[in-house]
């Protein structure tokens, strides 16, 4: 059995002149660092492609068949692929530039069943390209990178030829060995892992032979996706942050840790969890729930196992009652939070559909009664 990916490389490599691609796989930040990448490209005038488990189905890309030249049919130069763990399965043929896991954390157990088998799957991305971009901050998503090239990102002061992060003039500062690039607060997107995430990109335009200067210039016009980290318009002075798209606990832990430095002492941080686990384990969230988080509201098929990481939590069933109950406690300046660690699918069609009733409970006029 292979997957369509597969079967996209199969042909592409067969070309005279086959499409470039840059794969990016990893448990968070995925969809963001393509969507950038592909944002960057269209800016410095590379015609690119978003696709895989994101933007257009991959085979549709080779429908000019038996067009080999690209200078002659509309087919992309560059393919930028998002790979989940469950297309990673099924490829082994990709022959990527350059190819990065950004991290690892608990998910997609239900089907993978091991932490081990799931980074094993993630991991084969890097046999298939020529250049690795690999993170310094996850160890676990690089223990598999064999004698090849490679670009490291982290948050420290990068070495020559790598990416990372710089204090100058009291800021922090992205920067590619000793080249400042730009200022973190320039940048749209904010918290640590979204300054990895603008790293990864770079490296990956970069192993690609784009202009990191061009690049550069272009990365604050990218304003993000929706529902992740993303903020609800409201007339309350409360905060609301509609992180529905953190289904797993990595992504969640990543939201607090980015949100939670940006509160004063007063503010309170409500945070809304819970959903489909997919077989996780929620402990990782132990310490950030008792420390960063004042008052914990769960729902769904997992909530009570989370509410039973700390003392005082709030059960509900619904997301509207999860809603009512953080209008009841939070006062301005305060941030509430829906950052579930958890799938949508036991309660909603799918996490659009969690955000938006999210927004559309925040945004009601009354706090509605039972
Ligand atoms: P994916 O496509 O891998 O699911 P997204 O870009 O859609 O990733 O983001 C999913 C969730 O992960 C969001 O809640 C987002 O805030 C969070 N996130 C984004 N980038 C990272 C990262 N580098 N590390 C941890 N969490 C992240």
């Amino acid at each position: 059995m292979i997957g369509d990916v597969e079967l996209f490389c199969l042909v592409n490599n067969s070309r005279v002149t086959p499409m470039k691609m840059l794969a990016v796989t990893g448990s968070n930040g995925k969809s963001t660092v393509v969507s950038l990448l592909a944002y960057i490209a269209k800016a410095i005038g590379v015609n690119a492609a978003l696709a895989g488990n994101i933007g257009e189905p991959i085979l549709d890309l080779l429908q000019s068949e038996g067009v080999d030249d690209i200078q002659h049919s509309n087919q992309p130069e560059t393919i930028i692929v998002e790979l989940s763990s469950f297309q990673l399965e099924t490829l082994s043929s990709m022959q990527a530039i350059a190819a990065s896991m950004l991290n690892l954390s608990d998910d997609h157990l239900d089907r993978h069943k091991t932490l081990a088998n799931y980074q094993a799957i993630k991991q084969s991305i890097y046999s298939q390209a020529k250049i690795a971009v690999v993170s310094r901050e996850d160890q676990a998503s690089n223990t598999l990178v064999v004698a090849q090239d490679t670009i490291s990102f982290g948050l420290d002061k990068p070495d020559q030829g790598h990416f990372g992060l710089n204090v100058i003039d009291n800021k922090q500062v992205l920067m590619f060995g000793e080249q400042s690039l730009i200022s973190l607060d320039a940048l749209p997107l904010a918290g640590m892992h979204n300054a990895l995430n603008y790293m990864a990109a770079l490296a990956l335009g970069y192993s690609a032979g784009w202009s990191l200067s061009a690049m550069t210039e272009n990365l604050t016009g990218f304003v993000g996706l929706a529902h992740r980290c993303q903020r609800v318009i409201s007339t309350d002075d409360i905060q609301w942050i509609n992180d529905s798209k953190a289904t797993n606990v990595g992504a969640t832990l990543a939201a607090i840790t980015g949100l939670a430095p940006t509160l004063l002492a007063k503010d309170k941080l409500i945070l809304i969890a819970g959903g489909d686990g997919k077989g996780a384990d929620f402990t990782a969230l132990t310490t950030i729930l008792n420390c960063d988080v004042n008052q914990l509201i769960t729902l769904g098929k997992d909530g009570a196992e989370i509410a039973e990481l700390v003392s005082d939590a709030i059960q509900v069933n619904t997301l509207t009652e999860a809603v009512d109950q953080a209008k009841k406690i939070a006062e301005p300046g305060d941030m509430v939070l829906l950052s579930p660690a958890c799938a949508s699918i036991d309660m909603f069609k799918n996490y659009q559909v969690r955000g938006e009733q999210f927004i559309t409970a925040v945004q009601a006029k009354e706090v509605s009664c039972r």
